[in-house]
């Protein structure tokens, strides 16, 4: 991507190269589809007896390529080869680390477009969006070798505790856990994989991956950059297959020291459940659900709320753990926003996601697609009007994948399940309410605090800040109401149902979550002190009196 960095503020304009240089790598891997994919186990390629079958969303004739079906003997293997190396790798110095997380951030970032085309095909994201979660992937390794640095690889002297006859040496070092296990989901394969990766790997664990079954092609294609990187043997180790046979077993493994989820709220809590299972308490770090509110005040500016408020509902088809899936809407300002959404909504273009014009493409798969029917029907049963969508979209190319037609819903009562449960499709809720205390009361009375949205005057902003209970806000934001975190500028990560580290990912304070603090103190007698200090004077003041010449000399023939 010579010359043009993608962000999700350039995201918005992009140069023409891009487009030509997306275009033509759909067009290379479409000639190119169907292959087999090996696991990656000690540096070997493994392969099981049984596979899976991956095929695209966006049209379910396409096979974009076939994987292995890993089982429980897989996952023991791959954590035993993750361990195998975790003496090695934790004791490579850490500037060495952060220069091979940096080259595997180099090597993603030079494959962007074959990487977002599959990305598109696979999930079936916008090229946009596919592109963003790729770059995304590479920018959050990149901050997490940055933190490594700019804290001197967490070597951190203490103070000296004045010990009569002695002198103390205190340091601070954080160290890797171990074997560090990466669940990822099928949303954001890239980002989600790769964040908690790169912060591992820097932190000097070794680690295991287990991507989305959906989406375990593009997760293979990330662990390639991390081969071709030059990663030593077991330090990354790739395994595919269903999370409840295979997934389970890496969960159930007591040889496993840390661990990332990012998914839903049911598994990932079924997984914390199942990590204490063992003789101490270890590490876990739960990235979940969400159920994101955009709350709309009397004085907002209507424009900027509707703008933001659909791209949040509507991009991945909603899909998003960021999605704005609730609209709450102050009384005065109700049918003018609700007109807007509704226009803005029908302008929205639905198809091939590797297409340009494509805003909408498919949902990830049939259970989803059916998902989709059953909470419409349930809406309807329950006196929810559709403003506008509310069916699968048939016809041509839409009668070959999952594609749902971006739906928004008024009059349902606030009192039912889907104003709290996560339907994680593109359908939104609008609710009128008669104040703003009213509407952050609905807003924050719900199991996940992930993202949050609001448009209003700038005291209003304060006072929104202050009381909703979410780790990412935004206000008066038209680029996104609650959707769009991109890091080095809004760390990502939820309170309540929606996350457990409290510290969000790609912010300064994430990467030491993948760290344990050993404290080193190391007591001398005074006495030698006191020597050492003699000796070492003549030649201080020698050097300091005689200036820089022979001293310089000395230090470059040295160096
Ligand atoms: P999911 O169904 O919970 O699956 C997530 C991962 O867990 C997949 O890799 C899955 O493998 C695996 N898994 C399933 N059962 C398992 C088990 N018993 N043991 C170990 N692993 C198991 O989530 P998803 O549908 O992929 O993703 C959507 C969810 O993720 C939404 O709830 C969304 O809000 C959330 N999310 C949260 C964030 C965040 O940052 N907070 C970001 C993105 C998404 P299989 O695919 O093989 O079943
Ligand atoms: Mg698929």
């Amino acid at each position: 991507m010579a010359g043009f960095k993608l962000t999700y503020a350039t995201m918005f304009n992009p140069p023409e190269a891009l487009h030509k240089g997306f275009d033509l790598a759909v067009a290379r891997l479409k000639a190119n589809l169907g292959r087999e994919y090996s696991m990656i186990i000690d540096g070997k390629d493994v392969f099981a007896d049984e596979k899976i079958e991956d095929r695209s969303p966006v049209n379910t004739d396409w096979v974009l390529a076939r994987l292995q079906k890993g089982n429980a003997q897989h996952a023991n293997m791959a954590i035993a080869a993750a361990r195998k190396a975790f003496p090695g790798w934790s004791r490579t110095p850490w500037k060495d680390r952060v220069r091979l997380v940096r080259k595997a951030a180099s090597i993603i970032e030079k494959r962007i477009f074959e990487l977002g085309a599959a990305m598109a095909l696979e999930v079936g994201k916008n090229r946009m969006e596919s592109l963003g979660d790729v770059q995304e992937t590479a920018d959050l390794m990149s901050y997490s070798a940055l933190m490594m640095e700019q804290n001197q690889g967490f070597i951190k002297p203490m103070g000296k505790d004045k010990l009569i006859g002695y002198d103390a040496t205190n340091i601070s070092v954080l160290r890797p856990y171990g074997v560090w296990l990466i669940v990822s989901p099928f949303n954001f394969p890239f980002a989600l994989t790769g964040g908690p990766t790169g912060a591992a790997l820097v932190a000097g664990n070794t680690v295991v991956i287990k991507p989305a079954t959906d989406t375990a092609w593009i997760v293979r294609l990330y662990a390639e950059c991390l081969r071709d990187a030059g990663f030593p043997a077991g330090v990354v180790n790739f395994v595919t297959g269903p999370g409840s046979t295979l997934g389970q077993a890496l969960v159930d493994n007591p040889q496993v020291d840390g661990a990332t989820f990012t998914g839903s709220f049911d598994v990932g809590m079924k997984m914390f459940r199942d990590f204490a299972n063992r003789n101490y308490v270890r590490p876990i770090v739960l990235e979940l659900g969400g159920k994101n509110p955009a709350i709309v005040s009397r004085h907002a500016n209507l424009d900027d709320a509707a703008t933001g408020i659909i791209r949040s509902a509507f991009g991945l088809q909603g899909q998003k753990c960021s999605a704005a899936s609730r609209v709450l809407v102050e009384e005065p300002v109700y049918t003018d926003l609700v007109a807007r959404l509704k226009d803005k909504t029908e302008k929205l273009a639905m198809g091939d996601p590797t297409e340009r014009a494509t805003y909408l493409g498919p949902v990830v798969n049939q259970s989803s697609y059916n998902d989709f029917k059953n909470f419409t029907e349930e809406i309807s049963q329950a006196g929810g009007k559709f403003l506008t969508g509310g069916h699968v979209k048939t016809g041509g190319i839409f009668d070959k994948g999952y594609y749902c037609e971006p739906t928004l819903v008024t009059d349902l009562p606030f009192s039912h399940r889907l104003w709290q449960y996560e339907m994680f499709l593109p359908i939104t809720t609008i609710g009128r309410v008669s104040n703003l205390d009213q509407a952050m009361k609905i807003a924050n009375d719900v199991n996940y605090g992930l993202t949050a949205g609001f448009y209003g005057s700038e005291k209003e902003a304060e006072w929104f800040f202050d009381k909703i209970e979410a780790g990412v806000t935004y206000a008066n934001r038209p680029q996104g109401a609650t959707t769009g975190a991109w890091p080095g500028f809004q760390p990502f990560g939820g309170w309540k149902g929606s996350g457990a580290s409290g510290k969000n990912g790609g912010g300064y304070p994430y990467v030491q979550l993948y760290m344990h603090e050993q404290i080193r103190t190391l007591i001398r007698p005074a006495k030698a002190k006191v020597a050492q200090t003699r000796k070492m004077k003549p030649s201080k003041s020698k050097s300091t009196k005689k200036g820089s010449g022979k001293a310089a000399g000395r230090k470059s023939k040295r160096a």
